[in-house]
């Protein structure tokens, strides 16, 4: 297979580059203090569902200027078609966008409901569904998030207990989600529910669109180890939620929600913000400043590590593409999302451990100021004990890999 750009991919890739140069609000600057995350959502002291809301008014008008401008070519939305608002582009120029922004180091927007809603509803969603949520997403007017997981149903999602009964034209929702990632910030959820008690696991679960400014709905943040807030858990009592939010058919919601998860798990990811990481550490070892750091003793093991870093972080790149070049022969996202998922949750502990290594006592500093590399790397370890499970732990993708990949029996 060949990587490179075609001369048309090459143009593109250079008009992308020259948006972001001119369009980039110069007062939407990043709040390093906040940058702890690898995650995509969090974008070099940027996270956008959060800044669209800041108190500090530079924050929030950049936030909302960059949606305005990204939403001006459809690039908010690259892939959805253009009569909802996107661009209509395919697989791979979607890719080289992604690619491009998190280079130079800004953020998407809207990640959840862009990334996860959208495919969602273009694959299961009425003519109805889709006029009325696409263009709001493509616009970046609204925030998604994704209310699957509760108390006790992670891995075994399939045993949720939410529960929704038919009243008229609506459905009555009691239960409650958890870790919904940045619940606190969005506008709508898309939430997983059992509609039929009495049917097996899988069969009786439903899938709903929530507008969390509904009555019932009580939204709480959740404080994590490194005394962020980047979910919540939400609380359902008596919430009405019309019929015509259902997507797919009753109880058959658990197939809508694969969809959905398929999507989660594939893409680049955290691919260019592992690399820029690797390249700082390098970069900052190699210094004046950096060798004070690192113990004299520990350099040729640790020339030994960094090596292996950039060749996993090549593989999870090459991954990334393969499953992008499936996608844009027309198949849906299937176990190479998981491998994808796998490969780059497991690398980023690796990483996050290689630059404490680097750093030895130093790497246990957590405050910024005096701190090698500004304590990114121990921000980083501490961020990257979450990702084996945060979108379906290891076993959980393993088990996936095993059985539609392999094809190996289920028991
Ligand atoms: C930072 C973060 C953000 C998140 N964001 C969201 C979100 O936006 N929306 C949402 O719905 N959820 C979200 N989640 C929840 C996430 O999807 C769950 O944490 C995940 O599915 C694991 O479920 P659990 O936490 O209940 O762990 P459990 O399912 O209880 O797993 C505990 C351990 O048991 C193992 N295990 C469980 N079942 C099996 C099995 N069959 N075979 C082998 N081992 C098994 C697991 O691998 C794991 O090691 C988030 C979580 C985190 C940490």
């Amino acid at each position: 297979m060949d990587w490179k750009d075609t001369p048309e991919q090459a143009t593109f890739r250079s008009a992308v580059r020259a948006f972001i140069r001119e369009r980039f609000p110069a007062n939407y600057r990043p709040d390093t203090d906040m940058e702890q995350s690898l995650e995509p959502e969090d974008v070099y002291g940027y996270n956008w569902a959060a800044d669209r809301r800041s108190v500090d008014r530079e924050r929030r008008e950049g936030a909302l200027a960059w949606a305005r401008a990204l939403a001006e070519r459809g690039w908010v939305a690259p892939h959805f078609p253009k009569e909802y608002g996107g661009a209509g582009l395919g697989a791979i120029e979607e890719f080289i966008l992604q690619e491009e922004t998190m280079r130079a180091r800004v953020p998407p927007v809207n990640g959840i409901g862009v990334g996860l809603l959208g495919p969602t509803l273009l694959a299961h969603g009425t003519e109805a569904q889709k006029c009325e949520h696409l263009p709001k997403i493509a616009r970046g007017e609204v925030a998604w998030a994704q209310g699957f997981s509760e108390p006790g149903s992670g891995s075994d999602l399939a045993s949720l207990k939410t529960r929704a009964v038919r009243d008229g034209d609506a459905y009555v929702v009691n239960g409650q989600k958890v870790w919904t990632s940045l619940g606190q910030y969005s506008d709508w959820a898309m939430a997983l529910v059992r509609t039929d008690p009495a049917a097996r696991l899988r069969h009786g679960i439903s899938f709903l669109l929530v507008d969390l400014s509904s009555p019932g709905i009580t939204v709480r943040p959740i404080e994590d180890m490194r005394g962020g807030t980047p979910f919540s858990e939400i609380f359902f009592e008596d919430v009405r939620v019309p019929e015509a939010n259902r997507v797919g058919e009753e109880n058959r919601g658990w197939y809508v929600a694969m969809t959905t998860l398929g999507f989660e798990r594939a893409g680049l990811g955290s691919t260019i913000k592992f690399q820029h990481a690797l390249t700082s550490l390098i970069e900052f070892v190699r210094s004046e400043e950096g060798r004070r750091f690192v113990r004299a003793d520990s350099k040729s093991a640790l020339r030994h590590e960094l090596v292996q870093r950039q060749i996993e972080i090549r593989v999870l790149y090459n991954l990334a593409l393969y499953s992008v070049s499936k996608k844009a022969a027309g198949a849906a996202p299937d176990y190479e999302a998981s491998i994808s998922q796998l490969f780059g949750s497991e690398l980023h502990q690796r990483l996050a451990r290689t630059g404490m290594k680097a750093f030895g006592p130093y790497g246990h500093l957590t405050q910024r100021r005096g701190a090698p590399l500004e304590a990114m790397f121990t921000h980083d370890f501490l961020d990257a004990i979450a990702h084996p499970f945060l979108g379906g732990s290891s076993e959980v993708q393993r088990n996936v890999i095993a059985t539609r990949g392999l094809k190996l029996p289920r028991n």
